[in-house]
């Protein structure tokens, strides 16, 4: 089994071995446009993610709006699971899209665009952000765009246009966690490249238990796969949650290229460190949650 490691200038999906279609990064280019929105200057103390972050590095800030979830892990409609050569996306269907509002997200409301995984050949390296100095196995990303626009293409680098909810996911040897199931279920049946299968519909009921904890980290930063727009509100859960090593296994199983010679074993972004000028503005939020 080989092993296909993103590096500079190696494209998502490109594959060096002589069989495969090398194809073009999934996300269109976008025209650069003046955004001219009005946004708080915190907002703007922006960087490259994922970052390192440590809580005693961190501002306490217990006057957010309770940070809301509307239909995530509803049942209805269609949740669609696609093996894209680079990771696996999560898409809703025929349902009304779900809705993060409140937190850091002031008066705007978010749409649910995707999510995805991050992984590693190993179950200690596949998360993208570190916290405490810890690398757990795997980090799921909750894609949101501003409501304002009117569609993620148009907010992906808007100053205020994505919110991404990061999850720490970690493999230890005590039993599967039964509702990550619903995802290695899907897993299994797309490890062809640019294949889809359908999963159960309310698949993401583990979201839900993360997103009790005490409280949440949040950062103005970027994108971490192309084109690494800076136009991310990054609402971080530190708690992890625990699965079984064997459901993590499944995703290293993905085909990254046609050819199939190759699987998706490492797709995270280094941690990116801010230039001298940008001091780290990382806000420690408790929960005041509600959600439906
Ligand atoms: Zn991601």
């Amino acid at each position: 089994m080989a092993t296909l490691v993103l590096t500079p200038g190696l494209k998502k999906n490109e594959c060096l071995c002589e069989d495969g279609e090398p194809q073009a990064p999934t996300l269109p280019s976008v025209e650069d446009e003046d955004a001219h929105i009005i946004i708080p200057e915190w907002r703007l103390q922006k960087v490259q993610s994922p970052i390192e972050l440590t809580h005693d590095e961190t501002n306490e800030y217990d006057h957010f709006e309770p940070l809301e979830y509307h239909g995530h892990w509803d049942q209805g409609g269609k949740a669609l699971f696609t093996n894209n050569g680079y990771t696996v996306t999560l898409r809703f269907q025929d349902r009304e899209l779900p809705i993060l509002l409140g937190g850091p997200l002031h008066n705007d409301q978010y749409v649910f665009e995707q999510l995805h995984f991050h992984w590693s050949h190993d179950d200690h390296s596949g998360c993208e952000h570190i916290f405490e100095g810890k690398a757990y196995s795997m980090e799921a990303h909750a894609v949101h765009y501003n409501k304002k626009y009117s569609d993620f293409k148009e907010a992906h680098d808007k100053h205020d246009g994505l919110a991404v909810v990061a999850f720490f996911i970690h493999a230890t040897d005590d039993d599967e966690h039964p509702c990550f199931n619903k995802m290695t279920e899907g897993v299994k049946k797309i490890q062809k490249i640019n294949t889809t299968t359908e999963v159960a519909s309310d698949c993401l009921t583990w979201m839900s238990e993360a997103a009790k904890c005490k409280g949440y980290y949040t950062y103005q930063g970027s994108l971490t796969t192309e084109p690494y727009t800076e136009s991310v509100t990054w609402i971080l859960y530190p708690t992890p949650i625990h699965v079984n090593r064997e459901q993590v296994a499944h995703f290293r199983e993905l085909k990254s290229t046609p050819c199939e010679n190759f699987n998706i074993l490492k797709n995270v972004r280094p941690v990116q460190t801010p230039p001298p000028h940008k001091k780290l503005d990382i806000i420690y939020a408790r929960s005041h949650k509600k959600s439906d």
